[in-house]
């Protein structure tokens, strides 16, 4: 006999379950308890993760202390074995009663790994169920496969939910699983998501898909799950309560992702222009991964980033001028036939902040570098009527692009000689440290220098031009500016720059504070 469908909808409706569920994990029965007193204000969802106390069953009366003092929260107890990915070392009838005695300290839900209910008589389970609602899960720590198949085993023992989870070594992967939440979730009550860095959209899309509800960590310390997100970040940057199937997704695909600052300025402006969108991270170690995945969610948006840029531009149905000039895209958008077109917003990056505070038309204009950052700068500006100098550490590249776009070239050896309106860094050098720089002392002779790096947001030839007299352009404005295009192509709709600057800023403020306290702790 397979569960009746949806069971859980009937017989609970009353708990109105939150989208996001919080993993609370302990050494001892006063920790979990004190930790889920410190996140109740926030967080009205959360799981005891029972397996992580040394005696487990020693919790429970603080917890039937916890769910009486605050009955609006919903709790599920959890008590995952070792062999199942968890830390509790006792067999599955101290489990079952471990978790009997949860349901009874007041935790609503319970949830039970599908390797050990097997081993449950079904009157064990439903006798379980008339207490709490079951949660049946299942955990793939290797792979995503055989989804219909595990559920179909699943559906034959009584639940009320049934939780796949598995790992994401493609994103294809969380195709896979998103197909499987749509096709199912109509028919049981689902929660399904992808572990691992990989399927981080997956936590996030999920829900759009079907899934019940998503599984978030307390902290960035404290994940129980790897690639798990924060509560905070899963409502205040994903606003997932408000994901629903009408929501449209946009992502920032590259390799590496982790640490874009995308997600945050864009999902700023999406929430402040009031766009039912969302916008996650896609960690695409291949093109062609990155290219299934796209024409397989309905993503409508996409922002593409190093190393793909120029790779793309072959697998597009149109471009604009500026990406086939330049030869690289960097925003794609997915129309509805399916259709992939590419535009180029680095140009746009480049020459906005420099029409805030010049002229263009004649601007003398030296451009250090031949990559595609390069470029787009080279071209936007010889557009708006600047006198553009090339200099890169390879000739080659330098001497095409000045060909090309009609610039000129300039040896390294003239550049003391030569004065300019505006040098911009369009090479790395600087990326990641405040050590290296592209120019000396006695090259910097302009008005305005650009560092299109942006990380660190003071780079040594920042601070190098300050100490010459010159003017300043950080490279997070470029990045602000060309994502504010990017957001109008989208959406239709004028960027809210202030927004975007505020909650950047913000968040490089936010790294550097957390990166200061770990050399803190490093040195102690
Ligand atoms: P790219 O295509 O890989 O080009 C890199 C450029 O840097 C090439 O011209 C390369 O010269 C030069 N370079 C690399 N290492 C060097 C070194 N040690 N000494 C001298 N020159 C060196 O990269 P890209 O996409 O153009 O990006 C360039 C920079 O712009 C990156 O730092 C990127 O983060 C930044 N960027 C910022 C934004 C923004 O929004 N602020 C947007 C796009 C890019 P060779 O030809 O000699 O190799």
């Amino acid at each position: 006999m397979t569960a009746a469908p949806n069971q859980f909808v009937a017989r609970f409706r009353p708990l109105r379950l939150p989208r996001v569920c919080v993993a609370v994990t302990g050494s001892d029965p006063s920790e979990i308890v004190e930790k889920a007193e410190a996140l109740v204000r926030d967080n009205t969802f959360l799981e005891f993760r029972l397996d992580y106390l040394a005696r487990p069953v020693l919790a429970l009366g603080r917890i039937k202390q916890f769910t009486e003092y605050h009955p609006h929260v919903s709790t599920i107890a959890t008590c995952r074995r070792v062999a199942n990915g968890g830390k509790f070392r006792g067999s599955v009838a101290s489990q079952l009663d471990i978790l009997t005695k949860a349901a009874a300290a007041g935790c609503q839900l319970v949830d039970m790994e599908l390797q050990s209910a097997v081993h449950c008589k079904r009157t064990q389970l439903e006798r379980l169920r008339t207490r709490a609602a079951l949660i049946l899960s299942y955990h793939d720590f290797r792979g995503t496969k055989k989804l219909e198949e595990t559920l179909e085993k699943m559906v034959a023992l009584p639940a009320d939910f049934y939780k796949i989870v598995t790992t994401a070594t493609t994103l294809h992967d969380n195709v896979v699983m998103m197909k499987f939440l749509e096709k199912n979730s109509d028919r049981y009550s689902l929660i399904g998501l992808c572990m691992g860095e990989q399927g981080i959209i997956s936590r996030v899309l999920g829900v759009r898909a079907g899934s019940a509800f998503t599984f978030a960590a307390v902290s960035e310390d404290e994940k129980t799950a790897p690639g798990q997100v924060t509560a905070q970040e899963l409502r205040s940057t994903y606003r997932i309560e408000q994901v629903d199937p009408a929501t449209r997704v946009y992502a920032v695909a590259g390799d590496p992702v982790l640490h874009s600052l995308s997600p945050a300025i864009m999902n700023a402006a999406l929430r402040r222009e009031t766009v039912n969108g969302v916008y996650v991270a896609l960690h695409a170690k291949t093109l062609k991964d990155l290219l299934g995945c796209v024409k397989e969610i309905p993503i409508h948006g996409l922002s593409i980033t190093m190393p793909y840029k120029e790779a793309i531009v072959s697998h597009l149905d149109n471009t604009d001028a500026h990406t086939t000039k330049i030869g690289a895209c960097n925003t794609l958008v997915r129309a509805q036939d399916g259709k992939l077109y590419g535009f180029n917003t680095d140009a746009a990056g480049v020459v906005r902040p420099l029409q805030q505070r010049i002229s263009l038309e004649q601007a003398k204009i030296l451009v250090l570098g031949a990559g595609g950052a390069a470029r787009a700068a080279v071209y936007g500006l010889k557009e708006r009527g600047a006198e553009v100098y090339i200099l890169n550490r390879t000739l080659g590249p330098a001497q095409k692009l000045a060909r090309s776009a009609r610039a000129r070239l300039v040896k390294r050896a003239d550049l003391k000689k030569l004065t300019f309106d505006v040098i911009i860094n369009a090479t790395s050098v600087g990326m990641g440290n405040t050590r290296e720089s592209p120019l000396n002392e006695n090259e910097i002779r302009t008005r305005y220098v650009f560092d299109m790096v942006y990380d660190p947001p003071e780079t040594r030839l920042m601070k190098m031009a300050k100490a010459a007299g010159a003017e300043v352009i950080p490279g997070i404005e470029m990045f602000v500016q060309q994502a504010a295009r990017q957001f109008e192509i989208w959406t239709g709709k004028p960027a809210p720059l202030d927004e975007m600057l505020r909650v950047v800023n913000r968040v490089i403020e936010e790294r550097a504070a957390a990166k200061d306290a770990d050399d803190g702790l490093k040195k102690k």
